[in-house]
C-alpha cells in the first residue's frame, strides 16, 4: 500500500462514518478530545471513562484532574469515537497504523464501563482495524473474557497488571486481589488471547523483590510476557505511600529531584528493571520494557513508538526491524504533497527520514504521520 492511500483510507472511513452518525451528535463529537489527543509512548489513548474507584496510592489521575469517588463512562458510542478518531489529525488507521491503548485515567472493565470498552473495541475492529491493547486490574471471568475476544478479535494485547502480591491490599485498596488477576490472566489465554503481566508501576523494594514470584503465578497461569514498566511519583502519591509506613526515602532515591505540586516525576530505575529481567529470565516468558512493545507483539507489526531504533528494545521474537516497510523515496513525496507540505529534498535511511521543508510553517502532525507510516524516525529541516 502506497503511504497516501493510508491517508485516502482515514478520509473515506471518516465520510462513511459521518453518514451514520445523527446530525445533531455530529457537532458533540467533533469537540471530543479523541479528535485532537497526541499519541503517546504506548499510542493514542483511548478513554471509555473517567476516573477510578480502584484508588491505587501510587496512581497519578487525580494529579490530572480525575476522580478517585466515582467513574463517569464516555458520553461517545462506538460509531461515535471510530468517527472522533479519524478526526485526529495524528492518526493513521489500520493495522500498520496508530497504536490504540485503553486503561489510562479509568479502569476499562469497571462494572459502569465495561460495556462502553466492549463497544469501542468492537467499533474500532470493524471500521479502523487499528493495533489494540488495553490494561486492567479487574477480575475478567471466561465469559467476560470471550467477549472482549469477540468484539475485539484474538489480536487484541491484554495486560493484566500485577505490582505486589503481598502489599496489594495496602497499595491497592480497591483493586481485586491479585490472585483473581491471575485468574484473569488464565481466561484470557483460554479463549485464545495473548495477555501479558503488566508489571507498572516497578516500585523499588517492593516489584523487584517479588517479581520472581509474580511471574511464577503468572507463568502457571498462561501469560505469554511481561512488561516491566517505570514508575512516575507525584507530591500526593508520595505522601499517600508515606501514610501507609513505607521507606518513601528508598524511592526518591532514584528520582532526581522530589516532586512539587501535581508534577509527574520518573524514576530513573533502569538497573532495577534490568535486575528483574535477570531474576524471571528463567521463566521463558517474553520479556518487554514498553507496552508499546507488547502490542506490537501481539499483532506482529513493527512498534509505532520506533523501540528498536530509539531505546527499550528487549530484542524480542518481533524483530521489529525485519517487519519495518521498505519506503521509496517517491511514496514519500507523494505524501508530503498530498498533505500540502512544499519540502526542497527528502532522505530516507534505514532508520530516518529527513525533509527538507520550504519555510518554516509545516502540519503540526507531519512528524507522527512519517514516523507511523514508515516506520522511521523524522526530521523536519525548516529552511527559508
Ligand atoms: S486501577 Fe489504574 S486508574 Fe484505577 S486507581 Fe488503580 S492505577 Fe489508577
Ligand atoms: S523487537 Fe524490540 S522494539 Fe520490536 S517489539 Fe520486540 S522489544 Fe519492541
Amino acid at each position: 500500500m502506497k503511504l497516501v492511500e493510508y491517508l485516502e483510507l482515514k478520509r473515506r472511513v471518516r465520510e462513511k462514518l459521518s453518514t451514520l452518525i445523527p446530525e445533531s451528535r455530529l457537532k458533540v463529537v467533533q469537540r471530543d478530545p479523541h479528535t485532537r489527543r497526541k499519541p503517546i509512548g504506548c499510542g493514542l489513548t483511548v478513554h471509555v471513562g473517567y476516573g477510578c474507584t480502584n484508588r491505587c496510592l501510587y496512581c497519578y489521575i487525580q494529579d490530572m484532574g480525575f476522580s478517585f469517588k466515582g467513574v463517569k463512562p464516555s458520553p461517545l458510542s462506538g460509531l461515535e469515537l471510530a468517527y472522533a478518531l479519524t478526526l485526529n489529525p495524528y492518526f493513521i488507521p489500520g493495522k500498520l497504523g496508530t497504536f490504540l491503548a485503553i486503561g489510562s485515567i479509568t479502569e476499562p472493565f469497571h462494572r459502569v464501563n465495561v460495556n462502553v470498552t466492549l463497544e469501542f473495541m468492537r467499533y474500532v475492529r470493524l471500521y479502523l482495524g487499528n493495533p489494540l491493547q488495553f490494561s486492567t486490574k479487574m477480575y475478567l471471568d471466561i465469559d467476560l473474557a470471550r467477549k472482549i475476544r469477540d468484539f475485539a478479535g484474538s489480536n487484541i494485547s491484554p495486560l493484566v497488571t500485577v505490582v505486589t502480591i503481598r502489599f496489594s491490599e495496602k497499595l491497592e485498596p480497591n483493586a481485586p486481589p491479585p490472585q483473581l488477576r491471575f485468574e484473569s490472566i488464565e481466561n484470557l489465554r483460554r479463549v485464545g488471547l495473548k495477555p501479558q503481566l503488566f508489571m507498572r508501576p516497578v516500585i523499588p523494594g517492593i516489584t523487584d523483590i517479588e517479581a520472581k514470584d509474580i511471574v511464577a503465578e503468572a507463568k502457571t497461569r498462561g501469560v505469554v510476557g511481561v512488561v516491566i514498566g517505570g514508575f512516575r511519583v507525584t507530591k500526593r502519591i508520595i505522601s499517600r505511600l508515606r501514610s501507609v509506613g513505607l521507606n518513601v526515602d528508598y524511592i526518591l532515591a532514584y528520582t532526581p529531584k522530589t516532586p512539587t505540586g501535581s508534577e509527574q516525576i520518573p524514576l530513573n530505575i533502569t538497573d532495577i528493571r534490568r535486575g528483574i529481567v535477570e531474576n524471571v529470565k528463567e521463566y521463558g516468558v517474553i520479556l518487554h520494557f514498553h507496552a508499546c512493545c507488547a502490542c506490537a507483539f501481539t499483532h506482529s507489526v513493527p512498534c509505532w513508538n520506533l523501540c528498536w531504533i530509539r531505546n527499550g528494545c528487549t530484542k524480542c521474537p518481533n524483530q521489529c526491524w525485519i517487519k519495518q516497510p521498505s519506503i521509496d523515496e517517491s511514496s514519500v513525496c507523494d505524501l508530503l504533497e498530498y498533505m500540502g507540505v512544499k519540502f526542497k529534498d527528502i532522505s530516507v535511511t534505514t532508520d530516518r527520514i529527513t525533509v527538507h521543508v520550504r519555510g518554516k510553517v509545516y502540519p503540526r502532525e507531519l512528524p507522527i504521520i512519517l514516523s507511523t507510516l514508515t516506520r522511521r524516525t523524522t526530521s523536519i529541516v525548516t529552511e527559508k
